[in-house]
């Protein structure tokens, strides 16, 4: 990796940390989405929302297909994992995700109970708002990251390394012949 892509790449990174810290700030992603905790760190980006460590461990315990974590602070973060974060947040996300919940819901505080509430809520989907989608949110938030993401994936290529990303790589250009 040449000094420049190093650069490039840090760049990136700083932006990308700059604005989840910013998203993080926003009233209604400052507690956990599960467990009302304050101060999340940690996020699935597959799902959009904002969680504490231990419901981001919960998270972990439904797989990937159901949701995917990252560290605000610890890990990189792509463009579209970014993307998809601004598009939802815990607001929207509990538009959707918690549509049916009773109003007067009480939030558990015990892990095990917390995990089944979070496994009805995403793996049953048993609150989920039935016709559709909320609306998006605001095309100016997601428009911050637009601007640059071309640039951005061009970026990505050049200092991706990793072996399996190359492969993948490989595995597209084969499939488009
Ligand atoms: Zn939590």
């Amino acid at each position: 990796m040449s000094s420049r892509a190093d650069k490039a790449a840090k760049g990136q990174k700083d932006k990308h940390h700059a604005i989840l810290r910013e998203l993080v700030q926003e009233p209604t992603n400052k507690t956990c989405a599960e467990c009302l905790a304050k101060g999340p760190r940690w996020s699935s980006w597959s799902l959009g929302v904002f969680v504490c460590i231990r419901c981001a461990g919960i998270h972990r315990n439904l797989g990937v297909h159901i949701s995917k974590m990252k560290s605000i602070d610890l890990d990189s973060w792509t463009p579209e994992q970014l993307q998809n974060v601004l598009r939802w947040g815990n607001k929207r996300a509990a538009e959707y995700y918690e549509c049916y919940l009773p109003k007067d819901f009480t939030r558990p505080q015990a892990t095990h109970a917390l995990e089944a509430f979070i496994r009805n809520k995403y793996e049953k989907k048993l609150y989920i708002k039935k016709d559709g989608e909320p609306p998006e949110n605001p095309q100016s938030k997601v428009d911050r990251l637009k601007n640059d993401s071309r640039e951005d994936k061009e970026k990505e290529k050049k200092t991706t390394s990793t072996a399996s990303r190359q492969r993948r790589a490989e595995k597209k250009v084969d499939l488009s012949k």
